[in-house]
């Protein structure tokens, strides 16, 4: 018997507003880690996802080969079950396809996305046996609804969008933003500027986007991420108790730091801060898993591979 797993990104939702955010359900899965995305934009960070390769740990003295061995032999915990043979990089070759990999293993890959960047003609949908992009780009609770885990093990990776500019729950449009003072000059054009904020940026356009102008959408991003974690709580009373959750960000966004704002065509730190929560439904054996139980597991399997 092997778990589910269900893989949901929070796209640009930034480690610190994770931090603020109010988040039971999340916190019942595991206990939240700063990481760092290899991309700064949705597309390559979705795909070295789907290689298999969550958001890394930065860690210094460590091979990065080594480091990503690691993260791949992991796929055994949240696999589950009782293979005897370590999961290695070969698992993964020639393709470094997580899906296929997953399909070879008997797995149902199933992927919803919300960022039109991923839609299914994109080069990462033809590994899942079904690959959706949504009709509207925030509603994770329309997503969840679509789950069906009857049957053999599915690998759902869902790309959630309400905390992705311009931080809308569902329902909402851009006109319910924050009003800002002095900036909504700003919102004018904002379509070419998420699309291409370098060439937008005209004269003084550092000076607008500043930290502490732009606050009050870092407050409704942290807004949006609370909304998320009550639809997660959702997900963790639907899911069979043995599924494994990983729930993490893409990217981070920038709020004004260093006069941007968005994420891309970035270089700052705080756009590839994100957090990530991984561990078994908290529901299993009809209750609360520990978090020292779920440590265990993962820092066992690391003690057994010699990492540790
Ligand atoms: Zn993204």
């Amino acid at each position: 018997m092997v778990n589910h797993i269900v893989w949901v990104i929070f796209d640009s939702a930034r480690y610190d507003c994770f931090e603020a955010a109010h988040t039971p359900a999340i916190d019942r899965i595991g206990r939240a880690q700063k990481r760092y995305s290899y991309a700064s934009w949705t597309a390559p960070s979705h795909h070295t996802f789907l290689m298999g390769l969550p958001p890394h740990a930065n860690e210094p003295g460590v091979l990065s080969s080594d480091a990503q061995r690691r993260d791949l032999s992991l796929w055994q915990t949240r696999i589950g079950g009782n293979r005897q043979d370590a999961i290695t990089f070969a698992d993964f070759a020639p393709t470094l396809s997580l899906p296929l990999f997953l399909r070879s293993l008997g797995y149902r890959t199933e992927a919803y996305v919300s960022m039109p960047v991923l839609n299914p003609k994109t080069l990462i949908a033809p590994h899942f046996d079904i690959f959706e992009l949504m009709p509207v780009h925030n509603d994770l609770r329309a997503i969840i609804g679509r789950l069906n885990f009857d049957g053999g093990p599915r690998f759902m990776f869902i790309n959630a969008g309400e905390t992705h500019y311009p931080y809308a729950l569902p329902g909402e449009n851009a006109g319910d933003l924050p009003h800002i003072p002095g900036v909504h000059g700003v919102w004018r054009g904002m379509d070419e500027f998420v699309r291409e904020p370098q060439a937008s940026r005209g004269e003084g356009a550092a000076d607008r986007f500043d930290v502490d102008r732009l606050r009050p959408l870092w407050n409704k991003q942290v807004q949006c991420i609370e909304y998320l974690d009550g639809v997660i709580g959702e997900l963790i009373e639907m899911a069979p108790p043995d599924t494994w959750f990983m729930v993490t960000s893409d990217h981070g966004e920038l709020f004004g730091e260093g006069g941007y704002f968005g994420h891309g065509p970035v270089m700052h730190e705080k756009v590839f801060e994100v957090f990530f929560v991984e561990g078994r439904n908290p529901r299993r054996n009809g209750g609360e898993i520990g978090r020292d139980e779920l440590e265990a597991t993962v820092l066992g399997r690391l003690k057994q591979l010699g990492y540790l």
